[in-house]
């Protein structure tokens, strides 16, 4: 069980998500990832190894781009790999999803997705849950992030950003940590208080 964090704020997100990556590095990681909302689509880049690796790819126009999540992985289904580095993202890249805990029942739901037409394009357990999303939304983020959930046994703390939905990150946890933090004019989410401490002390 890795790092999380996301941001949606005044701020480009990719310096503030790389710092709260780098203030996670303690806890031991294989590979690192970013999406962040760029308009009305999805930007996602990856790498293998140290958080530098992913720094060093700073896609070009971030500065604009204002909402993002990002994860430290620790791989527990599927070889670290950027294919299997998170955010995952269903098959239209409409919904990102970082991912810390175990899916237990990802096989069957997979099996069920891809009959039903979804492409995986990862090895891991977590990447069900964008596919999940894209299944059960009607327009309303939230609602098809819980209904997504409900199909779920396992642990989870995840964040989620979608193309349709600007300026949003939907946060759940059940058996791993997660803690929002709130600032004055920005909203903050991590797996672990350390990356946020210096940007709030008000968190739930
Ligand atoms: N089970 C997920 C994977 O293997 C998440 C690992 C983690 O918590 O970092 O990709």
């Amino acid at each position: 069980m890795c790092g999380i964090v996301g941001y949606t704020g005044p701020k480009p997100a990719f310096a503030f998500l790389i710092d709260g990556l780098k203030r996670l590095e303690y806890r031991g990681y294989d590979s690192a990832g970013i999406s962040l909302l760029n308009d009305d689509s999805v930007l996602t880049v990856k790498s293998v190894g140290k958080v530098v690796n992913l720094e060093a790819k700073r896609p070009s126009g971030q500065k604009h781009m204002h909402t993002g999540i990002a994860h430290t992985r620790w791989a527990t289904h599927g070889i670290p790999s950027e294919r299997n580095a998170h955010p995952h993202t269903d098959e239209k890249g409409l919904f990102a999803v970082v991912h810390n805990g175990i899916i237990e029942n990802h096989a069957d739901l997979r099996k069920r997705l891809e009959a039903a037409g979804h492409k995986f394009a990862s090895d891991t357990d977590s990447e069900v849950i964008p596919h999940l999303i894209e299944e059960f939304y009607h327009g309303d983020l939230a609602e098809a992030v819980a209904a997504a959930l409900h199909q779920i046994s396992g642990t989870y703390g995840i964040a989620v950003i979608s193309a349709m939905h600007p300026d949003t990150i939907i946060t759940a946890r059940l058996g791993s940590p997660i803690v929002i933090g709130l600032g004055k004019d920005a909203n903050m989410v991590a797996s672990d208080v350390t990356a946020l401490v210096t940007y709030t002390r008000d968190v739930i």
